[in-house]
């Protein structure tokens, strides 16, 4: 069945957060992945992230990993709320020094509060000759998010997300204050998590990213996400390499569903085959009846 059982507090093991960067059109966002993704090479791997799976994880010199989901804006995230997916641990908000704070930041930090995710405020272009960060810091405190230089909790740093200046720190107080939600999940059951995207490859058929949140997803599990089922045949990770198993917080492309399912969808690992494929058609029929009855209203 898909009922998830809770777990024993002593088989839950602590896990990489799971971050969203969010923040006003142009002022960095897609810059700061971009940075992070380039710049990120595991300790001992050669090669940084080559494949946009629309999640990654990054390991920092200390060992600590975080998990970022690589597609920037609200929109993405709200989204995957809509489909009743929490899958943010921690939100970075990214704003422009050069600029004000936007109706699209101050959208982003109203999202984040609503789902109760921490921020992390990058004060981002503080290369750029007219950047301004205290000014940013000043109009946040006006908005009564007190960041630590005045003398608040909210973490933020300064950055660049052309040079990479103050990325790496940036980072660690995500570690900071993902020490703070002491995130936790058991990697000993069968894998449950979210669809972070999916689509049909021509060559491969159908390529779904999935988020693992509990448990530990192996090739050969029968999955049912949404509408679709279907056994893992292959798992690859964001470096495009071939893995057998996927635990907790990790973001992996899975082959082998017999459709795409939708961004924040949930996924299930069944032990019965049948049984996926009963609920996986079960749903499909629901959606068909609910969409016959809105054209009819
Ligand atoms: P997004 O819309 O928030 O994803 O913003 P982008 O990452 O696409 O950045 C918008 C523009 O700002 C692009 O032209 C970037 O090259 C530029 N940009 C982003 N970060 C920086 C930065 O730290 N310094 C400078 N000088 N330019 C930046």
């Amino acid at each position: 069945s898909i009922e998830e059982e809770v777990d024993a507090p002593e088989d839950l093991k602590p896990r990489a957060p799971i971050v969203t960067v969010m923040g006003h059109v142009d002022h960095g966002k897609t810059s700061l992945l971009d940075y992070v993704r380039q710049e990120n090479v595991i300790a001992g791997e050669s090669g940084g992230i080559t494949q946009h799976i629309g999640a990654y994880g990054v390991q920092l010199e200390n060992g600590q990993k975080i998990a970022f989901l690589d597609t920037p804006g609200h929109e993405a995230f709200t989204a995957m709320r809509a489909r009743g997916a929490q899958v943010t641990d921690i939100a970075i908000i990214v704003i422009a020094a050069d600029d004000d704070i936007m109706p699209q930041t101050k959208e982003a930090i109203s999202h984040a509060q609503a789902a109760s995710v921490p921020i992390v405020f990058a004060i981002n272009k503080i290369d750029r000759p007219n950047a301004n960060p205290e000014k940013i810091k000043e109009g946040l405190a006006a908005m009564n998010l007190l960041v630590e230089d005045w003398g608040g909790k909210i973490q933020s740093h300064d950055i660049s997300a052309k040079t990479g200046e103050g990325v790496k720190e940036l980072l660690e107080k995500v570690i900071l204050e993902a020490e703070l939600l002491e995130l936790k999940a058991n990697p000993d059951k069968l894998a449950t998590g979210t669809v972070v995207e999916a689509f049909l490859d021509k060559g491969r058929g159908y390529v779904s990213t999935v988020l693992v949140l509990a448990g530990t997803l192996k090739i050969g599990d029968y999955v049912l996400a949404g509408t679709c089922s279907g056994k893992v045949k292959a798992m690859q990770d964001e470096r495009g390499k071939s893995v057998d198993e996927a635990g907790p917080s990790t973001p992996i492309s899975i082959l082998g569903l017999d459709g795409a399912p939708q961004a924040g969808d949930k996924f299930n690992v069944l032990d019965d085959e049948r049984e996926a494929k009963q609920i996986a058609a079960k749903r499909s029929q629901l959606l068909r009846e609910q969409s016959v009855r809105t054209q009819r209203h």
